[in-house]
């Protein structure tokens, strides 16, 4: 049910005087029968891969509604610290996921396929979109979202899929369909969906070769799939596609062993990558410093307390007390994995986790349907600004967040 005209003309008159002051725009009805809002993150796709020849339904919702020229990622570049900034709008250094690999003292270790560590609710510091639905009575459903197989207050969403690289994408779209046109009662208001295909390529083979763009086109027409049986099913919705992050080209060689940064007696190494987190063992603390803080070839390092304003990180106590962060293209890793991998000829030709300013990392953002105007290119912004977006658009109050709400209201048709 459209919403009604006055209710309409209220929301504009209300939204217009708060805009002016910098506020967050008047939530809309918590309706379930409002339109439906989907949101889609295509894990590591690039804001430069839309618009050449790979991505027909992209191109099609952006034609017909609003994207942005690029999305900043939240710091790290990684894929679980922006995937939950992206359901909550808050920094990775306030929703506590910051890395992909973390430790607590309270919880222990934290690792990306650690399914059972990703269920408990203490990892997840914040209320993410599904829970705030949920708590104002909306169907939810989600596919594989990072945060979504931990209840977050004791709530999770209706639907619900975990990740399994192994279920078919045409499957996965078929599911999903069903949550969205599915009979009134368990119909969802609210989906979100995750898909890991075009970052797995990336990885693999690199931002710009063939089979990362036959990845890339696999995803756009699986998400064709779905859009398709739920406008013939005659339901009304909105669209968001985001990614997390871009993805940087890796040359051969690239790779530093993270035994060369620190050694395993003086340092404990809590991440590997493109953002090295190292902890001092006591009494080693000062040679430790010595030798990281500052600029070296291939990476430079700060105390935690002095990362640069811009990040936005470096507060949380999960995170290391140094943060070694390597330029565009190069990997610190173990020396086993390096020798493995060289030994294998497999190592990573794609990456990410470096600069958010960084072209490589920039993110895709579009939304399509009833609620946003067509044709619009909006400046880049952070990727904090989609979660009072969407909380907006389902009508529930935003949570406390770093974003800034009057973003995107230049894409809505009616704010
Ligand atoms: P990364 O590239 O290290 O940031 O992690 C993303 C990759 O992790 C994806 O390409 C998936 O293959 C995988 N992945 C994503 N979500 C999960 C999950 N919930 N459990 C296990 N693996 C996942
Ligand atoms: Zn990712
Ligand atoms: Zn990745």
């Amino acid at each position: 049910m459209p919403p009604r005209p006055l209710f309409r003309t209220a929301c504009l008159a209300l939204l217009l005087s708060l805009a002016g002051c910098a506020a967050s725009p008047a939530p809309r009805t918590g309706a379930n029968d409002a339109p439906a809002l989907l949101l889609v993150s295509i894990d590591g796709l690039r804001a430069d891969a839309l618009g050449r020849g790979d991505t027909p339904t992209l191109d099609r919702l952006a034609a017909r509604g609003a994207r942005a020229q690029w999305m900043r990622p939240s710091y790290p570049a990684l894929t679980f610290p922006n995937h939950f900034t992206l359901a909550t709008g808050l920094r990775p250094d306030r929703h506590g996921v910051v890395h992909n690999t973390m430790r607590d003292p309270a919880l222990g270790r934290f690792v990306v396929a650690d399914a059972a560590a990703a269920r408990v609710p203490g990892w997840w510091q914040a209320q993410p979109l599904w829970t705030g639905a949920e708590r104002a009575g909306l169907v939810t459903g989600v596919w594989a979202w990072p945060g979504a197989s931990a209840p977050i207050d004791a709530i999770v969403p209706r639907h619900f899929h975990p990740f399994d690289a192994a279920v078919p994408l045409d499957e996965r779209m078929d599911r999903i369909a069903g949550w969205l046109a599915g009979p009134p009662p368990t119909r969802a208001r609210f989906v979100a969906v995750y898909l890991e295909q075009v970052d797995k390529a990336g990885h693999d083979f690199g931002p710009d070769a063939a089979p990362t763009r036959e990845a890339i086109r696999r995803v756009d027409a699986a998400l064709g799939r779905l859009l398709a049986a739920v406008d013939t099913a005659g339901i009304a919705m909105d669209v968001v596609v985001v990614s997390d992050h871009g993805m940087a080209a890796v040359p051969e060689g690239h790779y530093l062993a993270v035994e060369d940064m620190a050694a395993m007696e003086e340092a404990e190494v809590v991440s590997v990558g493109q953002v090295v987190g190292l902890a001092p063992r006591p009494g080693h603390e000062a040679q430790v410093q010595a030798r990281l803080l500052g600029r070296h070839p291939h990476y430079q390092c700060w105390r935690k307390a002095d990362i640069p304003a811009r990040l936005h990180y470096g507060s949380h106590p999960r995170i290391p007390p140094l943060v070694c962060q390597m330029d565009e293209g190069w990997n610190a890793l173990p020396r086993q994995t390096v020798a493995r991998r060289n030994a294998e000829g497999s190592h990573d030709r794609g990456a990410h986790g470096y600069d958010p300013d960084a072209p490589s990392m920039r993110a895709v953002f579009l939304a399509s349907g009833p609620s946003f105007v067509a044709g619009k290119v909006l400046p880049p912004f952070d990727n904090t600004d989609v979660y009072p977006l969407l909380a907006h658009l389902l009508g529930i109050a935003a949570q406390p967040h770093d974003g800034d709400a009057r973003t995107l209201l230049p894409a809505l048709r009616e704010p």
